[in-house]
């Protein structure tokens, strides 16, 4: 098959959706890759390491001329003109966007969107939003480090001792445990907080401090199961605790890195003005969840700014300041799906029967399928 890869045009969008490893071993099963010019340059591929292991490079109607079409982010207005009718698309598409949905059913492409896939251990290794969220709470880390004016490390020194920073990670899913893990590695104390209690023991297990918020009806105990391994929205009962325990910590927090989300719905407010008001001059906020509006009403998406002495990062894409290895994982996260709808002879047979291909799969003959 054609296999296209086009370059990014998204703002701040610095990944790619092939590398050469995965270049290298679609070619070994027959398939031929066009990548745009320059598609892998932001992160650190050149056009003669995808030319040297047997890709075409291209320009940008080339590479939408495929069978299939290998992106990140969802193609803009602009970008689906060039992609053929009948073709395949796979990528990051987001499966919540209704509108980008419709315009890819309307130019009659079959689409498929990664994040939509289930959280099942056949799913792990085209898990997208894992691949992703574990570099975007590493780097949270290391940007606090930077913006923040201590060291992160207990130190003993001949000019006296200095604390260890104190860190609270609010939403503990695959980008809060990475944070909890580089955090330590820096030498920090933490402590994190998330509505799943099943969560405790990996906190725990990280060297982290879970903050202990009791389950007290049986609504809220549901609540905490979510669905899917997601969270659920919690009743109010229980947010109105968390916050009083969660104001404790962040009061005394020198960092604070929020991760915390519910499919489909805007961030959950965590950290409010007050609590940002009663943190030391000099703390940080790294707000994960930006792109969904935040989880602190004061950071503005897209943007680093100081409120109340505090400086608040709202980075709205921080896999993409990574962009070599996000890309490495993400397009190996590719690789693994399209082996779900390519068969061994090469041939497209999309298998509704694959509970991961049905998952995923946006449009179909110009309608969003979308379950
Ligand atoms: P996510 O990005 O959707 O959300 C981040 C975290 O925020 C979650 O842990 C969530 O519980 C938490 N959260 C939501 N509201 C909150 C609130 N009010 N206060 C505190 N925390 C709040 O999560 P994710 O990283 O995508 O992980 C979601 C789930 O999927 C987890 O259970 C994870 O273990 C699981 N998972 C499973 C697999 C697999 O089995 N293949 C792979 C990756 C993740």
């Amino acid at each position: 098959m054609l296999i296209g890869v086009p370059a990014e045009i998204n703002d701040g969008e610095t990944r790619v959706a092939i590398t050469p490893e995965t270049a290298k071993k679609l070619i070994a099963l027959g398939h031929t890759i066009r990548v745009q010019v320059g598609a892998g340059v932001a992160a650190s591929v050149t056009d003669a390491a995808y030319v040297a292991i047997g890709a075409e490079v291209t320009d940008a109607a080339g590479a939408y001329a495929a069978d299939i079409v290998l992106k990140v982010r969802c193609p803009l207005e602009s970008e689906i003109g060039l992609a053929r009718a009948g073709s395949v698309i796979v990528g990051m598409l987001n499966p919540f966007d209704a509108d980008g949905l419709k315009r890819l059913a309307a130019a009659q492409l079959t689409s498929f969107s990664l994040e939509a896939a289930p959280r099942t251990s056949r799913a792990q290794s085209m898990d997208v939003l894992s691949s992703q969220a574990n570099i975007a709470g590493y780097k949270a880390v290391i940007m606090a480090s930077e913006s923040y004016k201590r060291f992160f490390p207990m130190l003993m020194t001949a000019a006296g001792t200095v604390k260890a920073a104190r860190v609270v990670v609010l939403g503990v899913g695959v980008a809060g445990l990475q944070a909890i893990a580089t955090a330590k590695r820096l030498g920090a104390v933490i402590e994190a907080s998330d509505v799943r209690p099943s969560v405790k023991e990996q906190v725990e297990s990280l060297g982290g401090k879970f903050i202990e918020v009791a389950y007290e009806t049986d609504e809220e105990r549901e609540a905490a199961v979510g669905v899917g391994g997601y969270a659920k929205p919690m009743p109010a009962s229980w947010l109105a605790r968390q916050k009083i325990e969660v104001a404790k910590r962040v009061a005394q927090a020198d960092v604070v890195i929020t991760t915390a989300l519910i499919p489909g719905r805007p961030a959950p407010e965590l950290v409010s003005e007050e609590m940002v008001k009663s943190m030391k001059p000099g703390s940080v906020i790294v707000d994960l969840a930006a792109p969904q509006g935040g989880n602190c009403p004061l950071t503005e998406p897209g943007k680093v700014v100081v409120k109340h002495g505090v400086t608040l990062i709202g980075h709205t894409n921080v896999a993409a300041l990574v962009a070599a290895d996000a890309s490495a994982l993400y397009a190996r996260n590719l690789f693994d799906f399209l082996k779900l709808i390519i068969t061994k002879e090469g041939e497209l047979k999309i298998d509704m029967e694959d509970d991961i291909v049905a998952a995923c799969l946006m449009t179909q003959a110009g309608k969003v399928t979308r379950a």
